[in-house]
């Protein structure tokens, strides 16, 4: 039997999250994807216009198939939490069941295992302010939305994981060095998803068998990155600085990613694995 992959964190195909869920396609795994609520609508009427089907296209000539859309909002854990406001909120009404307890519950109802778990999400509200300057709520926003999402995720998904599995998230060099413009907390949030990888990868790793690893990225001009305002700046830092002066495709994070979720990563766990041309190993620009 071929894998099961559930990747959280797809509503375009611009980002890491659809260049992980080709790579895996390409390896031979189903797709299941999680959209964010508000994003759910244009991200699937966009794939059933056929918007998406160049980007669709596999190194064989065929065209990657998303088994199922899932609609999901990983900031809640069950309908429980989930405030009034939200729940009346005219983007959300027209879902059911994406609190990321449900949506493990539907994938399980719907396919009963899956082998591959994949984290490619982030939202800090206050991004574009400084650390200084950020408020309490947009930390804990960007740590709830960024960060616990990965450990909410996991919780509920491990029960349903076949031994074996891998998951992997996407973090960034923020966490360990300055990267003045990357604020709200953020780089607080990669800090802790990278923390948390180690911690995981042993717990999931003793119970389940599980691998945990994330990827440091190098940067994309994707949707959430362009909200931030200065992705253009790091990505001609990166060509003038990395030792690998090309520009880094999403395709080559997917790729990464899918060794990463493979038999061949079979001894590796609880790792920042770069995928960014090598731009962390410099000390100074030159
Ligand atoms: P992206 O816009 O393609 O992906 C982010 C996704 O998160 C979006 O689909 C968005 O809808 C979703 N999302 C936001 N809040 C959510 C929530 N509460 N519940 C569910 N989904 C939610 O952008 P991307 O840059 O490909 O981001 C994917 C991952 O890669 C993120 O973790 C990001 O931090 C990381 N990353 C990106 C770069 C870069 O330069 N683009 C570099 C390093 C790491």
């Amino acid at each position: 039997r071929g894998k099961r992959a559930f990747i959280a964190g797809v509503a375009d195909d611009n980002g890491y999250g659809w260049a992980i869920a080709k790579s895996l396609a390409a390896a031979g795994a189903e797709i299941l994807v999680g959209t964010w609520v508000p994003a759910l609508n244009i991200f699937e009427t966009s794939l059933r216009r056929g918007k998406f089907d160049e980007s669709r296209v596999l190194p064989d000539g065929s065209l990657m198939d998303i088994t199922k859309v899932y609609p999901l909002d990983a900031i809640f854990d069950c309908p429980e939490h989930v405030p009034e406001d939200i729940k009346n909120n005219k983007r959300y009404a027209g879902s059911t069941k994406w609190t990321v307890k449900e949506v493990a519950e539907s994938v399980k109802e719907d396919f009963g295992s899956i082998d591959i778990l994949v984290h490619s999400l982030a939202n800090g509200p206050e991004v574009i302010k400084p650390l200084l300057e950020t408020s309490r709520n947009g930390y804990l926003a960007a740590i709830s939305a960024s960060s616990y999402s990965f450990v909410s995720l996991l919780k509920h998904f491990v029960p349903i994981m076949n031994p074996g599995g891998a998951t992997i998230s996407l973090t960034y060099i923020a966490s360990e060095k300055i990267i003045p413009g990357y604020g709200g907390g953020m780089s607080s949030a990669k800090a802790a998803l990278e923390s948390d990888t180690r911690v995981l990868a042993f717990e999931a790793g003793r119970k389940h068998k599980i691998r945990v690893n994330t990827i440091s990225a190098g940067p994309l001009r994707s949707r959430a990155a362009k909200a931030i305002g200065f992705i253009d700046m790091m990505i001609d830092y990166s060509l003038e600085n990395a030792p690998l002066q090309k520009e880094l495709s999403a395709e080559e994070v997917g790729n990464a990613a899918a060794f990463l979720a493979s038999p061949l990563a079979s001894a590796i766990t609880g790792a920042v694995v770069y995928v960014d041309n090598g731009l962390n190993a410099m000390g100074v620009g030159v």
